[in-house]
């Protein structure tokens, strides 16, 4: 007998008979013998729908009362789901993220999980109970609500998953696993049948949003088992492993993540002196604003060119401390851009291959799509481009690392 901690996402949870399925399919498992604990998001688009409602009030809204609405969602799909299971004779119980005791400290809107307390949750499926948890939130230390980030459903499932040392943690979603790239992007995307943490963790923080990437942080943390599956189509799906095998067959590139959720800002003409990266980002970090790409050119007439981006949501805040850092360092100008978009290739294949980022360039020459800036590490790469080359450059890359699925009727000859 296993204990499986199971999430299902906001599409899988969508409308009322979705719900009813999902209910049918933990019975299913319950009746197998295993003890189930269930995490839920919202019905899909609800959370964007209290999100919008907060926003015709206030551009800003206050986050600690932006977190008591948002959380409401979950609230929601609980009690349904754990109406749906008592009424086809399993026992069950719902529990919002306070009543639990997932401790997170007090970010709203993007709080980390510091501790949660598994004795209830433990009485519970001792009593034969299947427990259904709200993801997405939890209690800060003077019980405030707060909430995980976007896609933080996943990390309320995997953090339960750790805390109670269940033999598995699935994530049950629209897609039958992780593929080389968003499928709904690329129609040539392949699932693939595993994937190491690594990997996941790259794909995950480059815009994969298939999984949130604390998600993974904490699976690789505790080393929970960690699936991905199609909520309602049987198949073995995705699993996320710590073993990186050395087949012959390993590709380079394992897939391909993007993100236009960046947005560029460029100082011109600052003095080229010692000190300057820390002027600049000093006051953006200061304000809580994290910088993901950074670019410095070489100097000429003892000035340079800095360049970084943040994430869209910032970028306002960003222009204007940037603006006022411009003034006190007798900077040329300050630009921005949002039409942006970052294209990453990730792989674990790229440890033991040269050459993979001149191919990566070559495709998109090929395409004519001009790169703003790049990064590397040694499993990614990663390029900004104008945004409306986005797909262009996804598709191109997909086929030169040789990722595309076979045509369909191709095996039959
Ligand atoms: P849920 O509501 O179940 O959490 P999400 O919308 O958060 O679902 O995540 C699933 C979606 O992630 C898929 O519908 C797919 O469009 C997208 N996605 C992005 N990248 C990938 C990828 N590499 N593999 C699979 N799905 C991906
Ligand atoms: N409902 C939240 C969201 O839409 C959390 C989640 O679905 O994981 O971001
Ligand atoms: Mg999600």
């Amino acid at each position: 007998m296993a204990l499986i901690v199971q999430k299902f996402g906001g599409t899988s949870v969508g409308t009322v008979e979705r719900i009813e399925q999902v209910a049918e399919k933990v019975k299913k498992f319950r009746d197998g013998g295993d003890d189930i604990v269930v995490v839920v998001s919202a019905m899909s688009g609800e959370t964007n729908r209290l999100i919008d409602l907060a926003k015709q009030i206030s551009d800003q809204p206050v986050p600690r009362e932006l977190d008591v609405m948002v959380s409401t969602g979950e609230q929601v799909t609980i009690a349904l789901l754990a109406m749906a299971l008592i009424k086809r004779g399993v026992p069950a119980v719902s529990y919002t993220g306070n009543q639990v005791r997932i401790l997170t400290d007090s970010a709203h809107t993007k709080a980390r999980i510091l501790q949660i307390d598994a004795q209830r949750i433990q009485r519970d499926i001792k009593a034969g109970r299947v427990v259904v948890v709200a993801g997405f939130q939890g209690v800060d230390e003077k019980g405030n609500i707060t909430t995980l980030g976007r896609g933080g459903s996943d990390t309320t499932g995997v953090a339960l998953a750790a805390a109670l040392k269940a033999d598995e943690c699935q994530i049950y979603t629209d897609v039958d696993g992780v593929y080389t790239t968003d499928p709904r992007v690329v129609a040539k995307a392949q699932r693939l049948d595993k994937i190491t943490f690594e990997e996941m963790l790259e794909m995950a923080s480059l815009g994969s949003k298939v999984l949130q990437i604390r998600a993974v942080e904490f699976a690789g943390k505790y080393s929970v088992p960690l699936r991905v599956l199609h909520s309602f189509q049987e198949g073995p799906g995705t699993l996320i492993t710590l073993d990186e095998e050395e087949s012959m067959e390993q590709p380079i590139i394992s897939g391909i993540a993007f993100n236009r959720d960046e947005a560029k800002l460029t100082i011109r003409g600052v003095p080229d002196t010692p000190g300057v990266a820390f002027k600049i980002l000093g006051p953006i970090s200061a304000a809580n604003v994290e910088v993901d790409m950074i670019v410095q050119n070489v100097a000429h007439d003892n000035t340079t060119d800095f360049t970084f981006t943040v994430h869209r949501n910032d970028y306002n805040n960003a222009l204007q401390i940037l603006q006022s850092i411009a003034n006190e360092m007798g900077a040329r100008e300050v630009i921005g851009d949002t039409d942006i978009a970052k294209v990453s290739i990730v792989g674990v294949g790229m440890r033991s291959h040269a050459g993979v980022a001149s191919r990566m360039f070559e495709a998109l020459a090929k395409e004519n799509i001009n790169i703003q800036m790049i990064s590397t590490s040694e499993i990614k790469v990663s390029v900004v481009i104008e945004e409306k080359y986005l797909e262009l450059a996804v598709r191109a890359l997909h086929t030169a690392f040789e990722l595309d699925a076979p045509a369909a009727g191709n095996t039959a000859e």
